[in-house]
């Protein structure tokens, strides 16, 4: 693995030092998205340190495929700032076309969270969705999530056919505990009819569904707020909202319904919780696929809004670990 690292080169801001170091990291289990496979998840942690012997981070990790820059492109962009140090004024002057570099500068420079480096936020399964498997085997799964402490599930339709799909939705229904509630991600797969079957459907399971995901694909925002006017069962928006000049502009637009944001690609955390507090923002928040560094951040955001809606975080043990030698030679900061 390659590793930038600043030396003894001289820097505008002492505070402020910036070093890159690149992961790659193995999907334990295969991921496939509607992008195809996904193998390696590459990414990077930015690591700024005050000349002291202080430091605080970062994390990088684009998703090309949803929109962001590229982990080249980012790191390109980032390489300026190795020898000129760092400012909440670098963020703000950056394009908008790199959402994952304002997201860990930002990260970095607010000092988010306050975790010992590498390791895992605290936090409870009650506060985070369980993800079902896709297909019949989520009725097994279901009681085994419950029995880790999960009391909202996630099940992905419009991957089978309508009607197997809407027959195991009715079997996850019926051995759903009380108490616990359901969430459907279409990823986009479903066209208006389908939609307004699956939604008349959720609309007689009374309120055991939370919501239903990104039922059309990106740009039918204003067919999915009809939609959601037309039923009971919330409609939440993903894939049509990435950043936060999206998140902003959906929201002008009309749209009052829960959105799916993925801090590490939504752009400057800062900025982040402000509009949603300003603007009290039904948001859910999910994570990328970053490491501990990334996953930290989210839940700092999370402790820092007031929504109760359970945390997207399904993602940590898809990914092999990172060995502890590339850990500490972050911390060694000279
Ligand atoms: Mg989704």
């Amino acid at each position: 693995v390659a590793v930038q690292d600043p030396g003894d080169q001289d820097s505008g801001d002492p505070r402020s030092r910036l070093a890159v170091f690149p992961y790659r990291r193995r999907f334990i289990k295969p991921l496939v998205t509607a992008h195809g496979p996904w193998t390696w998840r590459e990414g990077a942690i930015v690591r700024l340190t005050d000349g002291r012997g202080g430091a605080t981070f970062g994390e990088l990790a684009p998703v090309p495929w949803f929109g962001t820059e590229t982990l080249e492109a980012a790191i390109a962009a980032l390489e300026p700032f190795i020898k000129t140090g760092v400012d909440r004024g670098a963020i703000a002057a950056m394009p908008d076309h790199l959402p994952a570099c304002r997201f860990a500068l930002g990260m970095a420079i607010a000092q988010v969270p306050k975790l010992p480096l590498g390791e895992s936020p605290p936090i409870g399964p009650e506060r985070v969705a369980g993800l079902l498997p896709a297909g019949a085997g989520a009725i097994a799964q279901l009681p085994v999530l419950w029995e880790r402490g999960h009391r909202t599930v996630k099940w992905k339709i419009g991957v089978d056919d309508p009607a197997t799909e809407l027959a195991i939705f009715g079997q996850i229904l019926d051995q759903l505990p009380a108490g616990g509630r359901l969430r459907l991600d279409a990823n986009g797969a479903l066209d208006e009819a389908m939609a307004r079957r699956w939604l008349a459907t959720c609309d007689r399971a009374g309120d055991s569904v939370e919501f239903l995901e990104q039922p059309l694909p990106p740009g039918q925002e204003l067919a999915m707020g009809r939609l959601a006017a037309e039923f009971g069962t919330a409609i939440a928006l993903d894939e049509s909202v990435a950043t936060v000049g999206q998140l902003r502009r959906c929201h002008d637009r009309g749209w009052g319904g829960p959105m799916v944001i993925k801090p590490a690609i939504a752009g400057d955390p800062l900025e982040l919780v402000q509009l949603i507090r300003d603007r009290a923002l039904d948001v859910v928040l999910s994570s990328v696929f970053e490491t501990a560094v990334g996953l930290g951040a989210i839940v700092a955001i999370a402790d820092q809004l007031p929504s109760d809606r359970a945390l997207g975080l399904g993602t940590a043990d898809w990914l092999e670990p990172l060995p502890e030698t590339w850990w500490q030679r972050l911390r060694e900061v000279s």
